[in-house]
């Protein structure tokens, strides 16, 4: 790390303190990253860590990159430890985007320009940039995925004449998670009017995100839920025809609870086919539960991307300029609108596993048959 002695902390920390700490007179190869990410739990962080930490060194940089298992505790200490060992930049996915307030006070005392990484940190001023996928787009296009796979939406997008009423249940992500309410909010963009015109109906009646809210985006959270909707609203013989799911992981729980009381597996057997599912992330066993008609769609959120916009925020700060947002109005993180830079999304079904995962080299086809 470059010392920053001599130097005048800037407490305010804003954009571009990235020079502050003489790092773009610095070798990249005396410049260290930390890298704090959430959970290994979830595959896709495990990929995120794995093309940052290698985009990162690539690019010449030491990289320390850090699991937290989920716990919020263990996430603030290693960013301390982080601070205390002298990281000339952090690129942070957080747990809980509320908690890390006086972390990033520390990083913003010491010059250390933070780049929040898919979750914005909430709370604030201390966030320099955002690199994330368009979270309100994930939201539309996991109703609009959920509206075709019930056959209200043909593959254009356009209104069939099924006119429903459709059942269908709704999921959210965990509430510390800013990203949870876009994808809800996204999706409601998108169904609240077919809620209000008598096509869809919640017959649980659960429609807030507080109600439909998955702490920490945990599977056995999703599927003890859908065993007490099963019971709740669905043991008299009402068909349930689709459920919105915001995570691979949520949606494998929901197929859990409904194969265990008997629904599926092939989407047109009657009378208890499996619902419409939808999901995110495209992991790899609910890409093979697509392939296997059991899970409807997943959402594609290309972290190979991700990294390379993190990569070249990151080298911007370290460089002493500003990285280029394409978004400065949307994430106002509760004290400012960060600057930030969206990638867009691909939903995919199983006619679309092949161009998109395969041919783009995210799986192989073998990895895609075996579900890991
Ligand atoms: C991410 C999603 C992910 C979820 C659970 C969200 O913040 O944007 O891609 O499915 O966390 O890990």
């Amino acid at each position: 790390a470059v010392a920053a002695v001599g130097l005048t902390a800037c407490g305010g920390g804003g954009a571009g303190s990235g020079g502050g700490n003489d790092t773009a007179n610095a070798n990249p190869e005396d410049l260290t990253i930390g890298v704090a990410m959430p959970t290994q739990t979830s595959e896709r962080w495990i990929a995120d860590g794995n093309n940052v930490k290698s985009q990162l060194e690539d690019a010449g940089y030491q990289v320390d990159l850090q699991y937290a298992n989920d716990d919020i505790p263990t996430q603030s200490q290693q960013i301390d430890q982080m601070i205390t060992e002298g990281a000339d930049l952090l690129i942070i996915a957080a747990i809980d985007g509320t908690a890390l307030s006086g972390q990033l006070q520390a990083a913003a005392d010491a010059n250390i320009p933070v780049i929040s990484y898919d979750r914005l940190i909430r709370d604030s001023e201390n966030v320099d940039f955002y690199v994330t996928f368009d979270n309100f787009a994930v939201g539309q296009a996991q109703a609009t995925a959920l509206l075709t796979g019930l056959g209200v939406l043909d593959e254009s997008g356009n209104r069939t004449d099924a006119a429903g009423p459709f059942n269908i249940e709704l999921f959210a992500g965990s509430l510390d998670d800013n990203n949870a309410f876009f994808f809800f909010n996204g999706a409601m963009d998108v169904l609240q009017p077919l809620i209000d015109d008598g096509t869809l109906v919640v017959p649980s009646g659960q429609t807030d995100i507080e109600q439909a809210a998955t702490l920490r985006w945990q599977q056995e959270t999703a599927q003890s839920r859908m065993e007490t909707l099963l019971t709740g609203s669905y043991n008299n013989g009402t068909v349930l025809n689709g459920v919105l799911s915001p995570y691979d992981g949520i949606s494998r729980g929901i197929i859990t609870a409904l194969q265990n009381a008997g629904y599926g597996p092939n989407l047109d057997s009657t009378p208890r086919a499996l619902p419409v599912v939808t999901g995110q992330d495209a992991e790899i066993a609910s890409v093979k539960l697509i392939q296997d008609g059991v899970q409807s769609s997943t959402i594609f959120k290309d972290t190979r991307n991700l990294a390379e916009q993190a990569v070249t925020a990151a080298k911007a700060f370290l460089e002493g300029d500003e990285p280029e947002a394409n978004d400065t109005e949307t994430y106002d993180n509760g004290v400012k609108v960060v600057p930030s830079y969206l990638l867009p999304v691909q939903t995919v079904f199983a006619a679309d596993i092949q161009s998109v995962l395969i041919d783009s080299g995210y799986y192989t086809q073998d990895e895609v048959d075996a579900g890991q």
